[in-house]
């Protein structure tokens, strides 16, 4: 079959890409230009020969993937704004991320017509508040905070409210859309929430600046200096970028995945316990703090993700094959 992957050139979509290709799909990739097109067959050898590129510019843009559905067995939907940076206007994150997601489904009822499912990738920024008490999250929860912190400031919402609001909109555009169209959809719907996605980059990147936030904010805890509490206090859950990326296969391929809201969450951290593990690998990284204790350790935010495994029989990595694929990673990018 085809799958088309929005974009493809992304962290997490670039080990979609490679399962797909491993499983024998054709990948038609959405990329915003030629060039990134290119650069990302390169990363493919042989199996390139299965990857179909199309150029979206402009994801917003109304029938933006009007071309781009047609013929396709299924699609998947991870392009979204994914930074964390203080100036941004929330309109930046949530136009693209909302008109993107509404226009794909549009063009996918419109011309989709072998289209028989859409995965989208939300977030466990859509499900989480920030409360300050331990609590556990179901996919029944919905963060409603960031959308009224940004309402209410704008601008001056900090980041994170920023990037969540964008989420839980686009999110939230999936299942009015599905809403509005009740009974009359050829296709059904899949969104995946997964909470940082730690893991190795399918391809080398020199330029920090360029990794996913979610390494950057990693690879900065890890290597300090960094003020010590926060590396005991500070934490969430994560997921291996490797089985968020299988987790979006197998939501293509299984029957029970259908309307699912899904959260694909592998284990509570602080970044004192990543390391702690990076420490063993490499004696180099600071101690960090000498006086956590993980027995110890009080953690906000939980999440249920029994979905994850009982629907789409997915297996998590462990924190110790995360961090030593990443370790290897960033030596040989020379980080560490
Ligand atoms: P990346 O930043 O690596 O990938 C994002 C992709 O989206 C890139 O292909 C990027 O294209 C594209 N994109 C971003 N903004 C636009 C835009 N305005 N128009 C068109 N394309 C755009 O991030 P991830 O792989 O981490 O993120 C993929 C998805 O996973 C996102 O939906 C994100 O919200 C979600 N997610 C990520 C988590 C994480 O910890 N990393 C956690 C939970 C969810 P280009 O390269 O051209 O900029």
């Amino acid at each position: 079959g085809t799958i088309l992957l929005t974009g493809a050139n992304g962290f997490i979509a670039s080990w979609i890409t490679r399962i797909l290709l491993d499983q024998g799909y054709t990948v038609r990739c959405s990329v915003r230009s030629e060039a990134k097109g290119a650069a990302l067959k390169k990363n493919f050898g042989k199996q390139a020969d299965r990857i179909e590129i199309a150029i979206v510019p402009d994801i917003a843009k109304a029938c933006a993937f009007d071309q781009a559905v047609q013929g396709v067995d299924a699609v998947i939907h991870t392009a979204s704004p994914c930074h964390l940076n203080p100036d941004s206007d929330p309109s930046e994150l949530i136009g693209p991320a909302v008109a993107g997601t509404t226009g794909l489904l549009q063009s996918a009822l419109k011309y989709g017509t072998t289209v028989k499912r859409v995965v989208s990738t939300s977030s466990c920024a859509t499900i989480f508040e920030f409360v300050p008490k331990p609590c556990v999250y179901t996919e029944e929860n919905w963060n409603e905070l960031s959308v009224k912190t940004v309402k209410e400031k704008g601008r001056e919402a900090g980041a994170d409210h920023k990037y969540c609001a964008s989420k839980v909109l686009a999110e939230r555009a999936v299942w009015d859309f599905v809403e509005s169209h009740k009974g009359k959809l050829p296709f059904d719907v899949v969104t995946l929430c997964p909470p940082h996605v730690f893991g190795p980059s399918l391809v080398l990147e020199k330029d920090f600046s360029k990794l996913n936030v979610s390494q950057q904010m990693w690879l900065s805890a890890v290597k300090g200096p960094k003020d010590n509490e926060f590396l005991v206090t500070d934490g969430h859950e994560w997921a291996d970028v490797r089985d968020v990326a299988m987790a979006h296969v197998l939501a293509i391929q299984k029957e029970a995945a259908a309307n699912q809201r899904i959260i694909v969450a592998a284990g509570p951290w602080k970044w004192q316990d990543w390391l702690n593990i990076a420490r063993t690998l490499d004696d180099k990284l600071p101690a960090g703090n000498t006086s956590y204790d993980p027995a110890k350790a009080v953690h906000f935010i939980r999440y249920n993700s029994t979905k994850s495994t009982d629907i789409l029989g997915l297996k998590f990595r462990r924190m110790e094959d995360t961090t030593k694929d990443m370790v290897a990673q960033f030596r040989e990018e020379g980080r560490l």
